[in-house]
């Protein structure tokens, strides 16, 4: 319960935390250990543990027939399927993937690993997404690859994005990470451009401690990708030189499997969660809670929140002091991927809205570890926060 009357009682300023133990943004799912322990029981009584096993398939058929896609090709994480697509995906004698800045934090590194050049696009302000537009004027004769990305609530222009890939000749490749669960106009996520990309880590919506899959119904291209993660091993003996080791192992898709079992209860919780914010976050003035477009299929996995004009304490002291009150938050994709140095190369024009959007949002905990009593503390200390600015804003040095 949330008690505090005046600023010292912070933890951050030596009162007690909110809560004991740490309330996390990540996920961590776990599912029921019966059921993971059945589908275990599948591999180790077969002594197979890895190179495409029982368990494996079975995830594979599951996940393609949850995506309403024809194939479905796991890897041993998301990473290794987005390098494994871009790789077969990318037009030959080009060199540049057109995606956002404001997105996952190792997606440009992602692109480099792929031996290509990220050139960011902006984003749209409503959507907090790459959009057909802000794509196309990032195209150019050296494009080798559109990456669209969904943001982390909602979707983005997935048929824009479709209209100028069919448009300009250039494949489209998304990572849908975190539009797992959702749809885009009654549509299932999964069938989407040429392939789609997602993760199974356990801070993602499927927990299979580390993982990833790629969906498409591109039978060549699931041909290949099942090639280039088995070591480049194609069925006649010969060898795709670009091939790697990253199949998904036996124990972790069983895990998959037992969070797939579970995913429907799951979205559940998590939308008894967001329904919690949803009611309380008004109360906290100069904020907004970006809203789920519930027309859709939602998977409610994560709470986003605006910090509007005249929000009174700098975000950075926000979260310092949420951290210390053991409520894990973080800002929402910050600093924006053309803000970080690399060793490699990246290509970028005038970025504003990214740079000012990736200014104003947090994450709130969320997942397996927060119920409806702790979203209420949350909210009780945002409100404090705000309710104590003058005398919190004091307290740090300017
Ligand atoms: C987590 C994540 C990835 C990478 O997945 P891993 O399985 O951790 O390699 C890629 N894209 C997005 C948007 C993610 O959130």
């Amino acid at each position: 319960m949330f008690s505090k009357t005046q600023p010292s009682d912070l933890a951050m300023f030596g009162g007690s935390p909110v809560f004991d133990t740490i309330r996390s943004i990540s996920n961590l799912v776990r599912p029921d250990i019966e059921r993971f322990l059945a589908y275990s029981k599948i591999f180790h009584d077969a002594r197979q543990y890895t190179d495409h096993g029982a368990v494996e398939r079975e995830l594979e058929r599951r996940l393609a027939q949850f995506h309403h896609v024809k194939h479905c090709v796991s890897f041993a994480g998301g990473f290794w399927g987005l390098v494994m697509s871009m790789k077969c995906l990318a037009l030959p004698g080009r060199t540049e993937v057109v995606m956002p800045s404001l997105t996952y934090r190792r997606l440009a590194d992602i692109v480099a690993w792929a031996g290509l050049v990220p050139h960011f696009c902006e984003v749209d302000p409503q959507t907090l997404s790459i959009t057909a537009e802000k794509a196309a004027s990032c195209v150019n004769e050296n494009t080798a690859l559109i990456l669209g990305v969904h943001p982390i609530v909602n979707c983005c222009d997935v048929e824009g994005l479709e209209a100028l890939s069919a448009q300009t000749g250039i494949p489209l490749l998304f990572d849908a990470v975190e539009s797992v669960y959702e749809s885009y106009r009654g549509r299932k996520i999964g069938s989407c451009g040429r392939a789609e990309c997602f993760s199974m880590q356990s801070s993602k919506l499927f927990n299979a401690f580390e993982g990833g899959y790629v969906t498409t119904n591109d039978d060549a291209l699931a041909a290949r990708l099942r090639d280039m993660r088995h070591n480049g091993l194609r069925q006649d003996g010969t060898h795709d030189d670009i091939g790697i080791d990253a199949k998904q192992n036996e124990i972790h898709a069983a895990m998959a499997l037992a969070a797939l079992d579970d995913v429907d209860d799951q979205v559940e919780r998590n939308r008894r969660r967001y329904y919690a914010y949803q009611r309380l976050i008004p109360t906290v003035p100069h904020m907004r809670l970006v809203a789920f477009d519930e027309s859709e299929r939602c998977g409610f996995k994560n709470i986003v929140v605006e910090l509007l004009d005249g929000w009174p304490v700098k975000r950075e002291h926000v979260l310092a002091i949420l951290h210390a009150e053991h409520m894990l938050s973080r800002p929402y994709y910050f600093p924006a991927l053309h803000q970080k140095r690399t060793d490699y190369p990246m290509v970028w024009g005038d970025l504003h809205a990214t740079e000012d959007l990736a200014q104003r949002f947090l994450m709130l905990p969320c997942g397996h570890f927060v119920d409806e009593a702790d979203v209420e503390s949350v909210v009780a200390t945002l409100r404090f926060i705000h309710a104590h600015a003058a005398a919190i804003n004091e307290r740090f040095p300017s």
